[in-house]
């Protein structure tokens, strides 16, 4: 959890005329900025970001918001992802609420320190091994390189642990994946006769390991379990090491085999992580494109690496944001990187690197690979076999440039083809309200009074609350600006930060839905403060005419008392005034 205070102090310090100008040129207009909207494709501009209001508004397709919106639906990232890419921009360290999250940390602690001891052991096993030592050196690695990846050996023994852990027997070896229980209650060591490469978290700690046969046995590589530290899906093998060189070059190059980290290291070649297990995965990719803007994905030239390359492109199609780069790399040849390194060095490779191909182009590639689209029936095939890749596209900007290029192969227009392919609209998708909720039909007046608040949220302040409806979702929202206000919550409130401060809220939806409205019913100044002041009047008229029908139905009943008499004339005597 990110403590609300800090999103408002973020949203205080960040200007959304900065934020939307990273991504889109923007051009002064009057107090205004505009632009050609990158969530549709449009020639005159309707998209604009107002300053003042720290707010974006597209008259075309209705897509609005704040900042931390705007990244969110720019980039295609979630609300937490936005906010730690908008505090990163600004050298905001982002807090965290401490919660179960936190517990859970104290409960693994044992299993990260039998971790630690186990790679110590594996290290130490290492040096007393000469075979081992002699099949690194053979693969070109020096002692250097070994101690900066931490690397061990597993000695041929069925329970080598045992010299370290007194109590073999404990459930925590075999729940961090250590030793196995069979059947009969036996236990041994999961990793016998190996070379050992620990796999770490962010911060270091050895979650889990690798571990390669020496010579011919299966399987060739063989990895810890799932277990409560290590999720084989969501790791980078690697990346401590890799880090600052990532970070320097603003790129990364991901590989398939521990090996292929490390030989690349040794190589000179140090901003490489490898993926663990088979498959790239979804988080693999949204965390590769925050660490740098390029990612460059190593396959073979083979059929299995042909297939890995094909579905890695699938899962960066959907968490691939605009402003990354990811590109498809696959050897000249039939060696995998590793084996590229040692034999051509460390300039072919890089050279290689910097022909990889990039998604874009390679998705288009490899759909025309599969049609003819000097035929009809070709080009029919290309649409309907693009068809569901387009639609998993969440990064707008891509999603233009591919749809342009297969709409050409396709001999279709763009537009022809968005269609064809059921495109919506990205912005206007994502922003699109719940599907009808039952509540309460809107109230006028306190929608009117709701929208003027939401054009200048100091308003709020003059509001007569206690004559609001709160059986309504605007009654509700507008007594909850009012407060927010009131209680210095929303200090310097603009709409951005307004709009930020009720995400999550039962108020977020009314806001929002209203938020994308204000532009186009924008009079000026005068006018809307007119509007809003003519609205309280009502309000207050509203008020005095259920008053007094309340008390005229008690009269009817004869109910009514002395003073209640009174109190009635005066109110029909103020009604008339
Ligand atoms: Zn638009």
């Amino acid at each position: 959890m990110i403590p609300d205070s800090f999103i408002q102090e973020l949203l205080a310090r960040v200007d959304i005329v900065d934020v939307v100008e990273r991504y889109v040129p923007l051009k002064k207009a009057g107090a205004n900025y505009q632009a050609c909207c990158p969530f549709h494709s449009e020639k005159t501009p309707s998209f604009t970001v107002s300053p003042a209001k720290q707010f974006f508004h597209c008259f075309g397709c209705g897509a609005h918001g704040s900042a931390v919106g705007f990244v969110m639906q720019y980039a295609g990232l979630g609300f937490v992802e936005a906010v730690e890419e908008l505090a990163n921009s600004l050298g905001m360290p982002v807090p965290r609420e401490v919660g179960a999250h936190s517990q859970q940390k104290a409960q693994q602690a044992p299993l990260t320190e039998r971790m630690a001891r186990a790679a110590q052991f594996y290290k130490d096993q290492l040096k007393a091994s000469p075979k081992a030592i002699d099949y690194l050196k053979r693969r070109g690695l020096t002692g250097e390189i070994a101690a900066r990846y931490g690397l061990g050996f597993a000695p041929d023994d069925w329970q080598g642990l045992q010299q370290i852990f007194d109590d073999y027997h404990s459930p925590a070896l075999v729940e961090c994946g250590l030793v196995i229980e069979n059947e009969q209650g036996r236990r041994y060591d999961r990793f016998r006769d190996r070379v050992m490469f620990p796999i770490q978290d962010q911060r270091g700690n050895v979650i889990g390991f690798g571990g390669r046969v020496l010579g011919p046995g299966e399987p060739k590589y063989l990895n810890s379990p799932e277990t409560p530290l290590f999720h084989k899906g969501q790791e980078l093998y690697g990346l401590p090491q890799a880090r600052k060189e990532i970070q320097q070059q603003n790129m990364v190059i991901v590989v398939e085999g521990y090996m292929d980290v490390v030989g690349l290291a040794q190589n000179g070649i140090v901003n490489v992580v490898a993926t663990l297990g088979t498959a790239t995965t979804g988080v693999n990719v949204q965390r590769l494109v925050r660490l740098a803007d390029r990612v460059v994905f190593c396959f073979d030239r083979d059929s299995a690496g042909d297939r890995a390359a094909r579905r890695t492109m699938e899962i960066s199609l959907e968490h691939l944001v605009d402003g990354k780069s990811v590109e498809i790399l696959q050897l000249d040849g039939t060696q995998d990187p590793d084996e590229f390194v040692r034999e051509h060095g460390k300039e072919a490779f890089v050279n290689q690197t910097q022909n990889a191909t990039r998604l874009s182009d390679f998705f288009v590639r490899k759909l025309i690979q599969d049609c003819n689209t000097s035929t009809a029936e070709g080009r029919a095939k290309l649409v309907s076999d693009a068809k569901p890749l387009l639609q998993k596209i969440s990064a707008p900007v891509l999603r233009v440039q591919i749809s342009k290029e297969i709409a050409r192969h396709a001999q279709l227009s763009q537009a022809e083809l968005e269609a064809q392919c059921g495109l919506k609209p990205l912005a206007r998708y994502r922003a699109a309200p719940p599907p009808n909720r039952l509540r309460p039909a809107p109230n006028a007046l306190e929608r009117t009074l709701l929208i003027a608040v939401l054009h200048r949220p100091e308003r709020a302040a003059r509001l007569p609350l206690d004559l609001i409806a709160q059986d309504n979702a605007e009654g509700a929202a507008l007594t909850a600006v009012a407060e927010a206000i009131d209680h210095a919550a929303l200090a310097g409130g603009n709409l951005g930060l307004m709009i930020e401060y009720f995400r999550g809220s039962p108020h977020e939806e009314v806001i929002a839905m209203l938020s994308g409205q204000i532009e186009e019913n924008a009079g000026d100044e005068g006018e809307q403060e007119n509007v809003f002041i003519d609205s309280m009047e009502r309000l207050r008229a509203r008020a005095l005419s259920r008053q007094i029908d309340e008390l005229n139905a008690r009269a009817r009943a004869g109910t009514l008392t002395t003073a209640e008499r009174q109190m009635l004339t005066g109110l029909l005597a103020q009604k008339r005034a």
